[in-house]
This record gives structure tokens, C-alpha cells and sequence, in this order.
């Protein structure tokens, strides 16, 4: 199994995001004041590469992981625990109680990752989160080409959508 350890703050919502929607979203029905494009590029990483995803942000401890599963369309399978220590020692425990991990790559604005979990982390600025070139070493740690596949949809070419600036 591949898994991809997901952080939210910083990587779905960004300093770019607050103020482009006007704030950070707070809960998980709060979906258009995340990140839709960086949303879409780890979707997209998880089809390319049949990763599941586990969460190790600070969100699993006040929301389910199988409901932020269903609010990202990403297949979240389990979360950390709550222990104490970095980040990098929960998703080592995690990794440590399994056998069946062919690769796994880390998403996180925080640093405080283990001396050899670091070819697995893609660090990301708070300010800007997922970036193109994160989904680049994503699909590079994970076993993928950044160009295959297909997003999920692409409806918008259809047209006959707009907009609706109307709250202005
Ligand atoms: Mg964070």
C-alpha cells in the first residue's frame, strides 16, 4: 500500500486562500474556503498512484477522518494518534504497526519530521500550500507521472456555468 500522510492547515488553506475567500475555514462544511485546485491535485495524486491517505493534521482530533474523506473526495483510511512528541514520531507509530507499505510520502507546512522520513517529506509554505511543484514530488515519491491521468471531471468545458458573484 502507498500512503500519503495529509496536514490541512497550510496545505488545503493557505495564507492565499484566507484572504482571497476572506478568512480560513474552520470546520470541514466550510469546502469553498479550501484550496480547490490543491483539493484536486492530491485527488489526483491518489488516482494516479492507488494511494489512501491517512491524516495527521490536528483536524482529526476535531473531526472524523472518514467525514474529511467524503468533504475532499480523498480516500482517507485512518489518522495518527494522539501521542506526544513531533509529527514525524505519530506517523512514525503508524508506519511502524504495519508491513504492508510499499511507499509513503508526507504533505506538511511543519518541519518536525524524523531524520529518515525526510526523502518522504514535501514541505510546504503556509502562505501558499499545495504547489505545483509539491504535487511534482508527490507523484515523484509516490511512482507517478505528473502529466498522466485525467482530473476527476471537466465539466467546465461544457459551459453554460457561471459565477455567481451576487453576494457582492
Ligand atoms: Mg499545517
Amino acid at each position: 500500500m502507498k500512503v500519503l500522510f495529509l496536514d490541512i492547515d497550510g496545505v488545503l488553506n493557505s495564507t492565499r486562500t484566507c484572504v482571497a475567500f476572506g478568512g480560513f475555514p474552520m470546520q470541514l462544511d466550510h469546502i469553498a474556503a479550501f484550496d480547490q485546485v490543491a483539493i484536486r491535485l492530491l485527488q489526483r495524486v491518489c488516482d494516479n498512484t492507488g494511494a489512501k491517505v491517512v491524516l495527521s493534521s490536528a483536524w482529526r482530533l476535531h473531526c472524523n477522518f472518514a467525514d474529511a474523506g467524503r468533504a475532499f473526495g480523498l480516500p482517507i483510511i485512518d489518522r495518527t494518534d494522539n501521542g506526544m512528541g513531533p509529527r514525524g514520531s505519530q506517523i512514525q507509530r503508524w508506519l511502524d504497526a504495519r508491513d504492508d507499505i510499499e511507499a509513503y510520502a508526507i504533505i506538511d507546512d511543519d518541519s518536525d519530521m524524523l531524520p529518515q522520513q525526510l526523502a518522504s517529506f514535501v514541505k510546504t509554505n503556509a502562505e501558499d500550500g499545495v504547489t505545483w511543484s509539491s504535487f511534482k514530488a508527490l507523484c515523484r515519491i509516490l511512482g507517478a507521472d505528473p502529466y498522466e491521468g485525467q482530473p476527476r471531471n471537466r465539466n467546465w468545458q461544457q459551459g453554460g456555468q457561471q459565477l455567481d458573484w451576487s453576494d457582492q
